[in-house]
């Protein structure tokens, strides 16, 4: 039998810790599976926003606004572990190259599978999506739902947490900031 890798035996050590008996039926191979889910939701450590979009680097003439909204987010609050889940809208206005659509929702996974707060989160897509495109703007927001506020401390199940980074023309133009808000559902 194959030996278990170090994060199977912490997570056997954690159910004995919490009270459980780790070799009833139901939890004999639980501690396998919450350190390959535990992997999985953290496999944006060791990634490069380079290395992810590999070239897919467009030229383009058009400097009007880009947008993908409403792309999935799935995260770990670094406080305390636990999912926040949400919605993540980014804008940015290209000056001479635009990205593969796929790039801009990659990236955002990218960052949401590594521990976070919703604040640094957002600002890292936004600055590494400025980088890499050279936009001469770019914005990002996200609205999200954290479970340690829903299932833990305050037990506020309905409220959602806005963020926004604004960068560039987006931060000087209170127009090409409006116009961004309208078109992503606004109101905001
Ligand atoms: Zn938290």
């Amino acid at each position: 039998m194959q030996e278990d890798d170090a994060l199977t035996r912490r997570y056997r050590e954690i159910l004995l810790e919490i009270g459980e008996d780790p070799r009833r039926e139901g939890l004999l191979d639980t501690p396998k599976r919450a350190a390959k889910a535990m992997q999985y939701l953290c496999n944006g450590y060791g990634k490069t926003v380079e290395a992810l979009v590999n070239g897919a680097l467009f030229a383009s003439d058009t400097d009007e606004m880009i947008i993908v909204k409403d792309i999935e987010l799935y995260s770990l609050c670094e406080h305390h572990l636990l999912p926040f889940i949400g919605k993540a809208h980014v804008a940015y206005m290209p000056t001479g190259k635009v990205l593969g659509l796929s790039k801009v929702a990659r990236i955002v996974d990218m960052f949401a599978r590594r521990l976070q707060i919703q604040e640094n989160l957002t600002r890292q897509i936004a600055e590494s999506l400025r980088d890499v495109t050279q936009a001469a703007g770019v914005a990002v927001v996200i609205e999200a739902r954290h479970m340690c506020m829903m299932m833990r401390g305050v037990e506020k199940q309905n409220s959602v947490m806005t963020t926004s980074v604004m960068l560039g023309a987006f931060r000087e133009s209170s127009s090409t900031r409006q116009e961004f808000l309208q078109l992503i559902g606004g109101g905001r």
